[in-house]
């Protein structure tokens, strides 16, 4: 087998919370306890939704809770030319194509029925890009090492955006992409993003690229029940060492580690060589963990 690489790829679209962190925990500890290569990517892809500084706020957090990423981080936004060579090498395999529907003409339908296949239909308007689904029908399936076998049906996924019509790229794209030239094998991230992974599967054998192993974490919900998200304004993290201690304690007993309570205090390096020895995936049950006070 070769060796681990996982990744954090967080959105700067705001600072960490703690739903955040329990992704980025998961995935430093899976790819730390394997002695792997644990990479950051700032996936900035969507440059009006980062606000100035929310990517620097990210990495001030993740060195306070001691989660030290290996090499250089990642950016999409340098990263334009590798996303225009993969869409150019769909296009030339006859799997990408221009797209000028707008959501108003097909809100009829499940998904985009792919009116523009076989030409687009305005040619006077901005253009999207989309995968066509429809040519080598096969269930998408894979593993999920924490929610077991998954197998979707192209028809129900649809013709994935891959370049939006303002020109910026679409995350799946992105995603695929850097996961694959970035050497990443194993992609532990949390369960908002499960349905995600069928368009990324595609994208991955359309293009003949190695499909990484997942593993979706368990969402982490607040006191309402909602998921913790920058959207129903689930608080920042902090950035100093000292006040990230109890919040480090916190994200191992939600993702199930036991973490015991004398430690809840000890400084986060310590808390973390405690949690690398103990590291049990297993102990993570497919469902909801609850955030209460979060
Ligand atoms: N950037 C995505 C997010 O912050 C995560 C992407 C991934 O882990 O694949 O939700």
């Amino acid at each position: 087998m070769s060796a681990y690489r996982g990744r954090f790829a967080p959105t700067p679209s705001g600072p960490l919370h703690l739903g955040s962190l329990v992704a980025a925990l998961a995935s430093f500890l899976d790819a730390r306890r394997a002695r792997g290569r644990w990479g950051l990517r700032i996936e900035d892809v969507d440059p009006p939704r980062c606000p100035p500084g929310a990517a620097d706020a990210i990495l001030r957090q993740l060195e306070a809770f001691g989660l030290h990423w290996d090499g250089p981080v990642a950016w999409q936004s340098e990263r334009h030319d590798a996303y225009a060579a993969a869409l150019a090498r769909l296009e030339a395999l006859g799997l990408a194509y221009p797209c000028s529907c707008s959501r108003r003409q097909w809100r009829d339908h499940p998904v985009y029925p792919g009116w523009c296949r076989d030409g687009v239909r305005e040619p006077d308007k901005p253009r999207a890009w989309r995968l066509r689904s429809d040519l080598g029908l096969r269930p998408v399936r894979w593993e999920d090492r924490l929610f077991g076998p998954q197998a979707f049906d192209p028809a129900e996924l649809g013709d994935v955006v891959l370049r939006r019509k303002d020109g910026l790229w679409a995350y799946q794209l992105a995603v695929v992409v850097d996961d694959a030239d970035q050497g990443i094998n194993e992609v532990v991230r949390g369960a908002d993003l499960l349905d995600n992974t069928p368009w990324q599967r595609q994208l991955q054998h359309a293009l003949s690229l190695p499909a990484p192993r997942y593993l979706h974490l368990p969402l982490i919900l607040g006191d309402d029940g909602q998921k913790l998200s920058k959207q129903n304004l689930a608080p920042a993290l902090p950035d100093t060492e000292p006040e990230a201690r109890p919040l480090l304690h916190r994200a191992l007993a939600l993702l199930d580690q036991a973490p015991p309570a004398a430690l809840a205090g000890a400084p986060v390096d310590e808390q973390l060589a405690w949690a690398i020895d103990h590291w049990a995936p297993s102990r993570l049950r497919p469902a909801l963990a609850r955030g209460e006070d979060a």
